[in-house]
């Protein structure tokens, strides 16, 4: 069979495969923990499935305007100009399938053959497949555990060659949950703005930051780069709306226009519905944000309390996001696992707990723990885990 020689160069989602694995077992009556998804647990709050269902009764359920319809698309500005401050304009703005495809639109619009796309590793495997996908390369510079992952701008601006074409900034990150600070993003935004190379900012778990740290990035790129600078976002983890796929670009005018006229030839608009309940999410009142925040909070300090009761589970509380990033390299080569992949397939086989192995994110050597689930999972997950490596690796006492 001919598939097209771009399928040779795409990798199927590695996180999205725990997620089906999981799904095998379970269906056939395995009952497993899993600390592998990457989406909140919790139920989409009750006003926004109230608008869904108000849409549904009135009958929205025809075609809206490709970039999605005006009251939604005036409400993503208003929550951007609420939030951080800048002012963008609908024309500014469209809305799309997740933020998968508002970083989808952005890199077939911006890259192409021939370019060279930089990003900070470990990364979300998705951004580094979509340059792949635009026929451009992207070129990866590493962050350390022992800097608390922090984006420096001097690393990135070091692998800037005549080739570039782009920086892609994820903050907070997936998988460490690091936060890229302003005054990094200023540098970056200052250079990007001399040297007229994109900056694209995947802001999609900028709901989630921990602690009220300085965290304006919309702000610091429209003062420095606003001309080459995409943003994306999504309501997928701020309002827990991952199946209603609901996301947006924000940028130039002719930015929006050339993701409008991509997505009018490949999605169209994004669900009637959806855009009725992402109008309620946005626009109405964000408590819910905040208590699904202060639970998160809970169970991060909670779940680095019961790993680190194990000094090999090594692991900094994350700034943001809904993951734990372990460095296991300790427990490696020890007793067959010789990997991150080997520990996580052997941990789902014997202790029926579900991780996302480092090899995901090129970071061999960690697994990463997603903590949206019960706090009694949590507790569940991290005895079994704590007891697997106990097993496994018993010759160097835990503390
Ligand atoms: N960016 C990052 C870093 C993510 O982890 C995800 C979801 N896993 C997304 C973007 C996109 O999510 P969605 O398409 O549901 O908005």
């Amino acid at each position: 069979m001919k598939l097209a020689d771009r399928t040779t160069r795409i990798a199927t989602s590695p996180t999205m495969k725990v997620t089906a694995t999981v799904d095998r077992l379970r269906r056939t009556g395995v009952e497993v923990i899993d600390f592998g998804a990457g989406e909140p647990d919790f139920s989409t709050p009750e006003p926004v499935k109230d608008a869904g269902h108000a849409a549904l009764d009135a009958n929205f359920t025809r075609y809206t305007p490709v970039p999605g319809i005006a009251d939604l698309r005036r409400s993503i500005c208003a929550r951007y100009k609420a939030d951080y401050g800048v002012d963008y304009t609908e024309s500014e703005t469209i809305v799309t399938a997740g933020g998968k495809q508002a970083l989808y639109n952005t890199a077939l619009v911006l890259f192409g053959a021939g370019d060279e796309v930089i990003t900070h590793a470990p990364y979300w495997p998705t951004l580094t497949e979509q340059v792949k996908l635009a026929d451009a390369t992207p070129v990866l510079v590493r962050t350390y555990p022992e800097d608390g992952f922090a984006v420096r701008a001097q690393a990135l601006l070091d692998a800037v060659t005549p080739r570039t074409r782009g920086i892609i900034l994820n903050s907070p990150g997936n998988p460490t949950g690091a936060l890229v600070a302003e005054s990094e993003v200023r540098q970056i935004g200052e250079f990007a703005a001399r040297h007229d190379i994109w900056v694209v900012a995947d802001l999609c778990y900028d709901k989630l930051i921990y602690d009220q740290v300085p965290h304006n990035l919309p702000k610091v790129l429209t003062e420095t780069c606003r001309e080459q600078t995409v943003l994306c976002g999504s309501a997928s983890k701020a309002y827990a709306m991952t199946g209603w796929r609901c996301g947006w670009q924000l940028g130039p005018a002719a930015v929006i226009a050339a993701s409008s006229a991509i997505q009018s030839h490949s999605t169209s608009n994004v669900t009637s519905i959806t855009q009725k309940a992402a109008v309620e999410a946005i626009s109405g009142p964000q408590t819910p944000v905040r208590a699904m925040l202060d639970e998160y909070r809970n169970r991060r300090d909670l779940l680095h309390q019961w790993l680190t009761a194990d000094p090999r589970l090594r692991c900094a509380k994350p700034a943001g996001a809904f993951y734990m990033f372990v460095d296991i390299s300790d427990v490696l080569s020890v007793d067959g696992l010789r990997t991150s992949l080997d520990f996580a397939d052997a941990l789902l086989d014997e202790a029926r707990v579900a991780v996302t192995p480092g090899e995901a994110f090129d970071a061999p050597g960690f697994i990463r723990i997603s903590y949206a689930t019960s706090t009694e999972n949590l507790r569940e997950g991290s005895k079994r885990l704590r007891d697997f490596v106990a097993k496994h690796a018993p010759q160097a006492a835990t503390a």
